[in-house]
């Protein structure tokens, strides 16, 4: 097995890596560096079947559903086969409509934790780790009697910290070359820590306590671990939280009955004039029509603002000003 690792190695994100044995190829990643633009036609990998049809190439594996991790993957072919974990595949397809220049990937098969996939002479095996985003795995490549194991991006301080723990006390074994990700190396001093969620939930509440009026808290509604702790330290203060449709339908794709949802009676959906704007000029209504039961309207929200906690987006900020 041969490894070309294409971007990634000296930059946070833009992960890109080759990796061929039996004349057949894998792409692991095929992501958008952070500090490109995403208009740039120049950056997709230099390799045969991404641009050009080459039917060496068996397809893009999918660590995780971080743009630069895969946001590539639509200036390539749209025909490559593209694998990747069934809520990520979710998440992607719900969060589309709302991201722009991004498109509906369909997923040619799904990674689930320890459960083998065999594409040509690869055995693909997923671990599922502890990530800020859902449905993250690391994983272990085998062909031609090599094991390359990479570790996509993974944590240890997350609500799922136990994997890193179950990695670590039971890592895949007599692996030839690791590929690890180093995003936070030298980011903390040795006798330092990363908060964990339950730390930053308590932070929250306290400053929820604090707070006379309406708490908007500015997050990425696909970390799903941050969103389970703004929601908790909301409703330890009694407080509703309110999120627009777009993370309304992230919460929805995650597929997961104990991740919030706009149907809980503490969580509730408010959606933004924009946001009504493109449901009513795309046709989405079905969108809407998920989280009937938990809308708060303007009024609401200016009549008692101290009962909500706002999982604040840009796209709310005139519909604020106007209900003030
Ligand atoms: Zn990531």
């Amino acid at each position: 097995m041969r490894v070309r690792i294409h971007r990634g190695a000296r930059q946070i994100g833009g992960s890109a890596i080759e990796v061929e044995a039996s004349g057949k190829r894998l792409l692991l990643d095929c992501g958008l560096p952070l500090d490109a633009d995403p208009e740039d036609d120049t950056l997709l990998p230099d390799m045969p079947g991404l641009r050009t049809e080459d039917a060496s190439l068996l397809g893009i594996v999918l660590s995780h559903g971080h743009r630069d991790h895969w946001g590539l993957i639509p200036k390539a072919r749209a025909d490559i086969p593209v694998f990747m974990g069934a809520a990520t595949e979710r998440i992607l397809c719900a969060a589309a409509p709302f991201v722009p220049g991004s498109v509906t990937m369909r997923a040619a098969g799904h990674l689930a934790d320890g459960q083998p996939l065999t594409l040509g002479p690869f055995t693909v095996t997923p671990f599922l780790v502890d990530h800020s985003a859902f449905d993250a795995y690391a994983l272990l490549i085998e062909a031609g009697g090599r094991r390359l194991f990479y570790s996509g991006d993974l944590r240890a301080h997350g609500r799922k910290g136990g994997l890193f723990d179950r990695m670590l006390r039971h890592p895949p074994a007599q692996i030839d070359s690791m590929l690890m990700e180093g995003s936070s190396i030298g980011r903390l001093a040795a006798h330092e820590s990363f908060p964990t969620e339950k730390e930053i939930e308590q932070a929250l509440e306290a400053r929820i306590s604090a707070a006379s009026g309406m708490v908007l808290v500015a997050a990425s509604a696909q970390n799903i671990d941050r969103v389970v702790s703004i929601y908790r330290a909301a409703k330890q203060k009694g407080r509703t939280l309110v999120v627009d449709l777009y993370a309304a339908e992230i919460l929805r794709a995650t597929g997961h009955a104990s991740i919030p949802q706009t149907h809980w009676p503490d969580v509730a959906l408010f959606t933004p004039h924009r946001q009504r704007i493109m449901v009513r000029e795309r046709k989405l209504f079905d969108l809407l029509d998920h989280h009937q039961t938990g809308r708060v309207f303007p009024e609401q929200l200016a009549e008692r603002p101290d009962r909500f906690v706002m999982l604040y987006r840009h796209a709310f900020h005139q519909d604020l000003v106007r209900a003030h």
